[in-house]
């Protein structure tokens, strides 16, 4: 048992005896705790995913067990596996974060300048309630899936253990005020408070808030009643009265992870790679049917990553097409690189292929 834990027992017993005893109003107790020493630790939440069973089998092979990296400060792991996330603007987020254990419904949890660079539209909810939320596809080592439902940015929430809520008087689903000092310092408004036995009492904010109010895993901050405050309602300007935004231009590259190449090319079947190509190709994922996409998706899975011969992409009419990324460049250094209609070389295997003084020809017809 921590020190801090020890006074609030002796603080509550010393309570509850002078109210037996008749010296205190015993209602006056919590309302007194409620103003005192309500200082609680911060946790910021990195975009992440929770996976479901179905899709690990997929992203990462049949039967596959995630590994443990790290446990967490509340209950669940942080895992050595990550994913990448393509959005429908065909640009991609590597190296994302899963989180376990297993969920019965995979869920990828962004911060708002995720959604912008993906282009994903992703509304703000408690973390399982994904109905009606953002799409997305996640590449992982052995396939990819479409994720049709799943994408949230999570709601400041503030995870609570019993015995703190009952010192605090605050209870489960309740929204309070987080206020953070410092030069970046504001007050959270609309925190939902999740009281478990299991959990830690720990404010969760994702890098987006946190990042906004220099927060970083362990800051200090603290639970204050902004009840007084009349709620306001969202509210826009009229639209003469709008500042012009800057045009953005912040994100224009390319995707560079050779599994999302692999997995689009092969989608492309057959047609030589290029930016527009896996665009097109993307887009028809991601307007097909959900049935349809996993059924390709599921087939790119099997035809090409199972392989062990990663560079024979087989395509829907059973020709060998050889697929060219960066790490191949080397078997190439002494006889150029011909690219016909059964070659398919990456964006980014060709920019480094030119650097290195690679010869490639283009024979096609
Ligand atoms: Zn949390």
């Amino acid at each position: 048992m921590d020190t801090e834990q020890l006074i609030r027992d002796v603080v509550k017993n010393v309570l509850l005896k002078l109210s037996q005893e008749g010296l205190i109003d015993s209602s006056s107790s919590i309302k007194q705790n409620q103003g005192k020493d309500r200082k609680i630790v911060t946790g910021v939440s990195v975009r992440h995913i929770h996976l479901c069973r179905e899709h690990i089998d997929i992203l990462f092979g049949k039967g596959y067990i995630l590994n443990i990296l790290r446990e967490l400060y509340n209950p669940g792991y942080a895992c050595k596996e990550t994913l990448t996330i393509v959005g429908p603007k065909l640009t991609a987020i590597q190296n994302v974060r899963v989180l376990g254990p297993p969920r019965s419904k995979t869920q990828v949890e962004l911060a708002k300048t995720d959604c912008i660079i993906l282009g994903i539209d992703a509304p703000v909810r408690e973390s399982g309630n994904v109905a009606g939320s953002g799409s997305c596809v996640l590449v992982g080592p052995k396939g990819a899936v479409y994720l049709e439902e799943g994408v949230i940015r999570a709601n400041r929430h503030l995870h609570m253990s019993t015995a703190d809520a009952e010192f605090y008087g605050i209870k489960d689903n309740q929204l309070v005020d987080i206020r953070v000092p410092g030069p970046k310092g504001l007050t959270f408004n609309n925190v939902q408070v999740r009281v478990a036995p299991d959990f830690k009492t720990e404010f969760h904010v994702d890098t987006d808030d946190g990042n906004a109010a220099d927060l970083v895993n362990g800051s200090i901050v603290e639970i204050v009643d902004a009840s007084c405050i009349t709620a306001l309602e969202p509210q826009m300007a009229d639209s003469d009265k709008i500042p012009p935004t800057i045009p953005d231009a912040s994100f224009v590259g390319e995707i560079q992870d050779p599994n999302v190449l692999k997995n689009i090319c092969s989608i492309a079947a057959g047609v030589p790679v290029s930016t527009e190509n896996i665009k097109q190709a993307v887009s028809q994922v991601i307007t097909t049917t959900t049935t349809e996409k996993s059924k390709v998706l599921n087939k790119v899975d099997s035809n090409n990553l199972a392989s062990n011969d990663s560079n024979l992409v087989q395509n829907s009419s059973l020709t060998k097409k050889i697929l060219i990324t960066v790490s191949d460049l080397d078997k190439y250094a002494q006889t150029g690189i011909t690219v016909t209609k059964d070659v398919i070389l990456s964006p980014l295997a060709k920019d480094e292929a030119i650097k290195r003084g690679i010869k490639v020809i283009y024979e096609f017809n």
